[in-house]
């Protein structure tokens, strides 16, 4: 069977990659993100991931951190490149070719972000790393995984969550609450649903990117979201 995706975004929030510990990186998880990763290259899925920062760093609390918004979200973006290049190595691990691109520019650990050069990359079969989040202070890497995945012509952008979809409620509050298998996007916005922030939800909606939400932190479940199964949340037009 061929897989229902040719080209890929494939979002992970920098908190995945603590695992177990309460800050930085966890080997494990970078290992195991490395393997599913691999498992859809394998299918010749071309892959694109944009990577958060939250584990290392975040810019948004100035009241907190005594540090400017703005200052403080380029530190956070620098924190997305240092995930990237963690991931990047566990890849390189696994056998995957990558390619790391900076939106800050950064020539001795990331090629410039340059997209076209990132779509031969894809086609080459690399997989392609984008770090600093869009470049620019008060965004967040949600809205640089649609940014990146609608430049690159990416067919769908997956977000890789701890959760296993989109709920009518938090089912963590409400037991009741049940998982949508699909939804679309003016339903979300109806229904006060938080898929991504405004902007980066709004970017999908606009040019009309699906959004699959799903658990990455359970082994095969990439490949099966590539393979067309009904796994997580699509959100759609
Ligand atoms: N950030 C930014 N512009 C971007 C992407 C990220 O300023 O285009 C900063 C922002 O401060 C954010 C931090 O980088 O808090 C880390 O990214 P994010 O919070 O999106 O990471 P995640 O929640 O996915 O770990």
């Amino acid at each position: 069977m061929a897989a229902k995706f040719k080209r890929v975004l494939l979002k992970l929030s920098g908190e995945s990659l603590m695992g177990d510990n309460a800050f930085g990186l966890d080997p494990k998880v970078l290992a195991q993100y490395a393997a599913e990763i691999k498992s859809i290259v394998a299918e010749g899925v071309e892959v694109a991931i944009v990577i958060g920062g939250g584990n290392i760093y975040r810019g948004m609390n100035e009241a907190d951190t005594g540090i400017e918004r703005a200052q403080g979200d380029y530190m956070g973006m620098l924190a997305t490149v240092i995930n990237g290049m963690a991931i990047q190595s566990a890849m390189e691990k696994a056998g995957v070719y990558t390619r790391l691109q900076s939106a800050i520019k950064m020539e001795s650990v990331a090629e410039p972000y340059i997209r076209r050069r990132a779509m031969r990359h894809l086609e080459k079969g690399r997989v392609v790393i984008f770090g600093a989040g869009t470049g620019n202070p008060y965004f967040t890497t949600d809205t640089a995984g649609s940014l990146r995945a609608i430049e690159i012509k990416a067919e769908v952008i997956l977000k890789g969550t701890r959760v296993d979809g989109i709920y009518t409620a938090d089912p963590e509050k409400d037991p009741t609450a049940t998982k949508y298998e699909q939804i679309s996007y003016q339903e979300c916005i109806s229904k006060n649903l938080k898929v991504m922030d405004m902007t980066a939800f709004t970017l999908c909606m606009e040019n009309n990117l699906p959004i699959i939400v799903f658990d990455m932190n359970t082994p095969g479940n990439l490949k099966k979201v590539v393979m067309g199964e009904q796994v997580g949340t699509l959100v759609s037009k």
